[in-house]
C-alpha cells in the first residue's frame, strides 16, 4: 500500500541552467510531456535536431537523423467550440515568446510560423514579438479542421504528410501547439509539467464553458462538484471535444494529459445515430478535408469488407466528425471507420 504524504507540495524542483538546451530535453524527457495532437514519435525526442539526439535513439526512427527546417506552433484550437489554444496566447504571451528561443535552438529550424486562425488575431504586442525572434505570424483560413496537423501542414509549408511516412518530423518539419509549448517553459523554470492539466470544461445546460487546472488523474465528477455541476442530468461526456472526443457514460474517469477538453451532454443534447441505410446525397464526399469516400469507407466497414476499405486509404482519416456532421440520415460514420481501422490493425497483429 502506497501511503499518500498528506502534503500538499508545490511540484518545483531546482531550476535547470537557462542556457543548457541538453538539461532541459533531459527535463522535457523526464517529465513525461505528453500532447493532445497525436504523433509517431514523442516530444523529446521530435523536438531535437539530429546532433542533440541521444545516440540510443537514433536507431529508432531515421526520422530522428533528418535535419529540422520549419517549426510551427500552433495557437488554432483543434476544433469548434474549443478556445484553449486562444487563451493561453493571449494569456501566456511572454512565456510563449521566452520559449521560442529555446525551442528554435533545440530545432535548428531556420523557419518558424506561428498559426492562429483568422478572426483570432493575438494581440499586436504579441505578434511585434514574434516578428522580432524572426517566427513568421500566418492567419490561417478559420474552418474546420485546419488545427489539425495534417491539414495545417500542408497549409503552412505545401508539404504533404502521408499518414504512414513516419510523421512530419520525416520531412523536417515539427509542430508543437502552445499548450505543450507553455509546458515546455514550466520545465525550463523549474516546474514538473506533468502533474497538472489545463481543460477546458463545456456544459450548455448549466451555462458553463470555462477553463479550470486539475492535476493529473483528478475524476472528472470530481471537476464537476468543483465547478458545482449537477451530474443527475447529464448522460454523456465528450473527453475531448464535441467532434474529436471520446463519448463516455461515467464520470469516475481520471483526466490525463491528452484530455484538453470535457464537453458535457444532457440526454436531450445527445445526437442519436441512426442504424439508417445511405442515401448516396454526396455531402460526406463533398466535405471530407482529406478528399475521402466516408459513404463508401463506413458501407465497406459495416459490412466487413475491409481489405477493400484499407485500399480507399481508410488510415488517412483523421476521424474529424464531418462526415458524420453533414449526414443527413446521420449514419455513424466515424464509429464504423474506426471499427474497420482496429479489424484491420488486429488482422495485422495476427498475421
Ligand atoms: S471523419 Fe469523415 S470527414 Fe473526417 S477525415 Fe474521416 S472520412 Fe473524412
Ligand atoms: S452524407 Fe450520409 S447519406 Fe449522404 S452519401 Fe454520405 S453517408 Fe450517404
Amino acid at each position: 500500500v502506497i501511503e499518500s504524504p498528506k502534503q500538499d507540495s508545490p511540484f518545483r524542483r531546482e531550476q535547470p541552467a537557462q542556457k543548457d538546451v541538453h538539461e532541459i530535453m533531459r527535463w522535457v524527457q523526464a517529465g513525461d510531456i505528453r500532447e493532445v495532437d497525436p504523433s509517431p514519435i514523442p516530444l523529446a525526442l521530435r523536438l531535437r535536431k539530429p546532433e542533440l539526439v541521444p545516440p540510443a535513439f537514433a536507431p529508432f526512427s531515421p526520422a530522428l537523423e533528418k535535419p529540422i527546417h520549419t517549426l510551427v506552433l500552433n495557437g488554432i484550437d483543434r476544433q469548434p467550440g474549443i478556445w484553449l489554444r486562444k487563451a493561453i496566447t493571449k494569456n501566456f504571451s511572454s512565456d510563449i515568446l521566452e520559449t521560442i528561443p529555446l525551442l528554435k535552438d533545440v530545432t535548428g529550424a531556420s523557419r518558424v510560423f506561428f498559426a492562429f486562425s483568422k478572426g483570432a488575431e493575438p494581440g499586436e504586442e504579441f505578434l511585434k514579438g514574434l516578428r522580432e525572434l524572426g517566427v513568421e505570424p500566418v492567419s490561417c483560413p478559420n474552418v474546420y479542421p485546419i488545427g489539425l496537423n495534417p491539414l495545417l501542414i500542408p497549409f503552412l509549408t505545401g508539404q504533404e504528410i502521408p499518414f504512414n511516412s513516419g510523421g512530419a518530423r520525416q520531412f523536417g518539419i515539427v509542430v508543437i501547439d502552445v499548450a505543450t509549448a507553455l509546458k515546455v517553459h514550466g520545465t525550463a523554470h523549474g516546474e514538473i509539467p506533468s502533474v497538472e492539466v489545463v481543460i477546458q470544461v463545456t456544459a450548455p445546460s448549466a451555462g458553463i464553458d470555462t477553463l479550470v487546472r486539475v492535476r493529473q488523474g483528478t475524476l472528472i465528477e470530481d471537476v464537476l462538484s468543483a465547478l458545482s455541476i449537477s451530474k443527475k442530468d447529464l448522460a454523456k461526456v465528450l473527453c475531448g471535444g464535441p467532434f474529436l472526443g471520446t463519448a463516455l457514460h461515467r464520470f469516475d474517469i481520471p483526466i490525463t494529459q491528452e484530455i484538453d477538453s470535457i464537453f458535457l451532454q444532457t440526454e436531450r443534447e445527445i445526437i442519436r445515430y441512426a442504424d439508417e441505410a445511405c442515401v448516396n446525397c454526396g455531402y460526406c464526399v463533398q466535405h471530407c478535408p482529406m478528399k475521402l469516400m466516408p459513404n463508401e469507407l463506413s458501407k465497406n466497414c459495416e459490412y466487413g469488407n475491409f481489405n477493400v476499405a484499407e485500399g480507399m486509404d481508410i488510415f488517412s482519416c483523421i476521424e474529424c466528425g464531418i462526415c458524420a456532421y453533414v449526414c443527413p440520415v446521420n449514419r455513424p460514420m466515424v464509429q464504423l471507420i474506426c471499427f474497420g481501422k482496429r479489424e484491420i490493425e488486429a488482422a495485422r497483429k495476427e498475421s
